[in-house]
């Protein structure tokens, strides 16, 4: 089946006072219908500035400089101001870290749900205010809450609006980045498994980024792993986690206690990710690899598919590799 989202050699740069930084460089990825797929890896590697590249969202001086996206077979790099607006929320939504502050602090919850319809499908207002409350109920909101203002609810209460107002329209893909890290663990938790079944019965794809791993496996049929702006594996969330065979994300699976265990971040590994205006040589990682050998300080590593639906970049595991098939779902 053709990918909902197919992102190919995606480069994103921008100019800092440390210099040139290649925030995202030479990213491709597929995400398939009704397919949860996560992007794991340490602060600044590049994570979210794929998923605002996705959303049309960077800001200057941050730009796309090379590569496509592709959403049901559209080319998002090539919308105008008019499509793109239509385009968001429509058919792409995002949820990200500090979203429940963006509601309307004005205006109450049923009016900022019914705003979606009415504006983006020249709904009734009757009819919206019926959405609205399904909506609500959707995400396990009473429809009382409607004209609620968000101060008079919970935090999590706010999230979980903000993610009905992202699912509103039935978008094909939600990118959620870092969804839920200002909350409380336990209610994180929650959410995030009832995404999960709204995701399973609306069947809508995801794009899932966060910082919990443990929350990532749990959550994602495939992911991957990032690393200083490129993908360093991508397999099935399963084996990365039972067979990581990148150093860096047996690094990140190492750092991290099982399933059933308390959740801790990513901050398990000695030293720090690199200057990303001036990133070492070779293999990025090498700095900070302990299998690093010399070839890993001048050769690239390329991504290669190094088993089925398994594909990583390191020159200790891709000696018998093949090119990697990005359809290899
Ligand atoms: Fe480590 Fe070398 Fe593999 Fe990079 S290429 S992850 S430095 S062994
Ligand atoms: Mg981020």
């Amino acid at each position: 089946a053709a990918p909902v989202l197919s992102v190919k050699d995606l480069r994103v740069h921008y100019t800092a006072e440390s210099g040139n930084v290649t925030a995202v460089d030479g990213v491709s990825f597929d995400i398939g219908a009704g397919e949860v797929f996560g992007l794991a890896g340490e602060s600044g590697c590049g994570k979210s500035t794929i998923a605002n590249a996705v959303m049309r969202l960077l800001q200057s001086p941050a730009e796309i400089t090379g590569g496509s996206i592709e959403l049901n077979g559209r080319n998002l790099l090539a919308l105008g101001d008019e499509e793109l607006r239509r385009t968001r929320w429509r058919d792409v939504a995002m949820v990200f870290q500090s979203a429940m502050n963006s509601l309307n602090p004005v205006m109450t919850i049923g009016d900022q749900i019914v705003d979606v319809f009415t504006t983006h499908e020249r709904m009734p207002k009757k009819a919206a205010r019926e959405r609205a409350a399904e909506l609500l109920k959707l995400v396990d909101i009473s429809p009382d809450r409607l004209k609620s203002y968000p101060h008079q609810l919970s935090g999590g209460m706010r999230q979980r609006a903000v993610i009905a107002i992202a699912l509103a329209l039935k978008p094909s893909l939600l990118i959620m980045d870092e969804p839920t890290t200002a909350l409380d663990v336990v209610v994180q938790q929650e959410i995030m498994h009832q995404i999960k079944e709204l995701q399973q019965e609306l069947g809508f794809s995801i794009l899932f980024i966060t910082h919990d791993i443990s929350l990532m496996v749990e959550l994602s049929h495939r992911m991957a792993v990032m690393y200083a702006g490129r993908l360093v594996e991508v397999a099935p969330s399963k084996d990365m986690l039972g067979n990581p065979l990148h150093p860096y994300t047996n690094a990140l699976m190492g750092a991290f206690p099982p399933l059933s265990g308390p959740r801790v971040e990513l901050t398990g590994i000695p030293d720090a990710p690199p200057n990303m205006a001036h990133p070492p040589t070779g293999c990025r990682f090498h700095p900070r690899c302990p299998l690093a050998v010399d070839a890993c300080r001048s050769t690239e590593p390329p991504l290669l598919q190094v088993a089925a639906r398994h594909d990583a970049a390191c020159l200790l595991v891709s000696e018998q590799a093949v090119p990697s098939e990005r359809s290899s779902r």
